[in-house]
């Protein structure tokens, strides 16, 4: 079997330079075992197949004509299904995107494209990436593919499981406050959140504007860096956006790595809700990192106990304006427009919104009119913006005496389906290590902190923190981790 021996982009080229398989062997048996895997998994909303294999197809003509291939040509890549892929249905796995058809390429599928990835499918996520397990989705849940009674985490958890079952070699996801790197550590991979404005938001369906950035996953650092290097970068269609030099970001070198000084968050260690495992796993990893010689020193970062209220201030506000846009005739297809029975339109919006939008983005809807309504303005959302800028000092001071944060990826390891579906504040508190990170716009990565898995000992991840615009350090550092220093 070609992928029994394949875990990284580059075992996947190798085999290909040497004419071990073809594009299009590789990716027809990746579908054959999609087809069996996912049906427990439930990673992908929806494959597409056809387009992928004739994308295989003009890679081999290629490499039958002695043209040597590289970047990210013939990797199968799995995207979030609030991303959009022109010609493709793209849902945010809610009801009210059921019909809608996606008219252009967002910037890093147009990137993707370029670089010569294959796209294999669309993955499935919590409605409107609202969630920390993917049980929102309005169509289906995902399992994590080390234990199929627990969650993958979210809100990309179709993109975490689909790249930890071995379904694709690296994925897309969103992450607004955690939702890349917290799925990443559910599911034993790596997962990046980029600093904000490194990766262009233009065709990624807004969620809170101000916190939204793109990222990848993928099995090791290395292939990370590979993925964010094709991403990244300005984009005239998105003004955030910034220009990023990546030449270098793949360049690892141990010996720089090894002169970082790390800091460990005091405030961190007392977390009350972080599980003796999750503890213990990071303490080990620090350990490594000490036992290598890397300088570790303490920091404080005084107003993240914060964060959490501030972001669910924040998030609501910026969503329940984005998700204005949808009344159920914008967006729906003909078909479903010609259906109304009713001549009324607020009666109609009333209807639409109603149906379309589950409990999760209706609580979050609800908050955000609220906060923002005239005379609650200054009250919630203008002192939780206040309180953002204070974190964001805090992390920038902290990064005067360190050059990378550490911490804890998720409070726990992954947990039941249904164990926190009926409790909001304890899916939110999933994101306690995660958030600030967002509000303050820096990068981080979660890597696993062990390599092997069982249902007894599901995945921890840890997160390494970088100073805005800081991949390379991170990705190095997190490099170093991952090829020395982890058993
Ligand atoms: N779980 C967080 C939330 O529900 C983060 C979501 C995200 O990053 N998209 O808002």
């Amino acid at each position: 079997m070609i992928w029994d021996s394949i875990k990284t982009i580059s075992d996947y080229h190798t085999g290909l330079h040497e004419r071990k398989f073809s594009v299009v062997e590789a990716i027809t048996e990746l579908y054959a075992y999609i087809e069996k895997r996912d049906t427990d998994v439930r990673a992908f909303l929806q494959l597409q197949k056809e387009e992928a294999l004739a994308v295989a197809r003009s890679i081999d003509n290629r490499i039958q004509a002695g043209e040597s291939i590289g970047g990210l040509e013939g990797v199968p890549i799995a995207i979030k299904d609030n991303i959009l892929v022109s010609g493709f249905p793209t849902t945010a796995s809610s009801h009210i995107l059921e019909s809608y058809m996606a008219s252009y390429d967002a910037t890093v599928i147009q990137k993707l494209k370029k670089a010569g990835a294959i796209l294999i499918g669309k993955t499935n996520l919590d409605e409107f990436a609202m969630g920390s397990s993917t049980e929102t989705s309005a169509f289906e849940t995902t399992k994590n593919p080390h234990d199929i009674t627990k969650v993958p985490g979210g809100s990309s958890g179709g993109s975490a499981a689909a790249v930890g079952a071995h379904m694709a070699l690296g994925a897309l996801g969103s992450d607004t406050g955690g939702s890349i790197r917290q799925p990443a550590a559910l599911c034993g991979v790596v997962g990046l959140k980029p600093t904000y404005g490194a990766v262009s938001r233009y065709g990624v369906i807004s969620l809170a504007s101000s916190l939204d950035q793109v990222g990848p996953f993928a099995h090791t650092v290395a292939d990370v860096a590979r993925i964010f290097q094709v991403i990244a970068g300005a984009d005239a269609h998105d003004a955030t956006s910034h220009a990023y030099d990546t030449s270098s970001l793949t360049h690892f070198d141990q010996s720089r790595a090894r002169t970082r000084t790390i800091g460990v968050v005091d405030e961190y260690l007392h977390e009350q809700g972080m599980s003796h495992e999750v503890s213990v796993a990071t303490q080990n990893a620090l350990e490594r990192f000490k036992n290598a010689g890397y300088t570790i020193k303490h920091i404080s970062l005084p107003h993240v106990q914060y964060a959490l209220s501030c972001y669910y201030i924040i998030l609501p506000a910026e969503a329940s304006s984005n998700l204005a846009r949808y009344d159920g005739l914008r967006y729906a297809s003909q078909t479903q427009n010609s259906k109304l029975k009713t001549q009324n339109l607020l009666q109609t919006y009333l209807d639409n919104r109603g149906k379309g939008f589950g409990d999760e983005v209706r609580r979050r809807v609800l908050l955000g009119t609220f906060v923002l309504s005239s005379g609650y303005y200054d009250a919630y959302y203008s002192k939780a913006q206040k309180v953002r800028r204070l974190i964001q000092d805090d992390f920038l001071k902290a990064f005067e005496d360190v050059d990378i944060i550490f911490a804890p990826t998720a409070p726990s390891t992954a947990f039941a389906l249904g164990e926190k579906t009926q409790d909001p504040l304890a899916m939110y508190l999933e994101d306690i290590f995660t958030i600030p990170v967002n509000l303050a716009g820096l990068p981080a990565i979660s890597i696993p902190v062990d390599q092997e898995y069982s249902k007894e000992h599901m995945p921890v991840g840890f997160q390494l923190i970088g100073k805005p615009w800081g991949e390379y350090d991170i990705l190095n550092v997190g490099n170093d981790y991952e090829t020395n220093l982890r058993n």
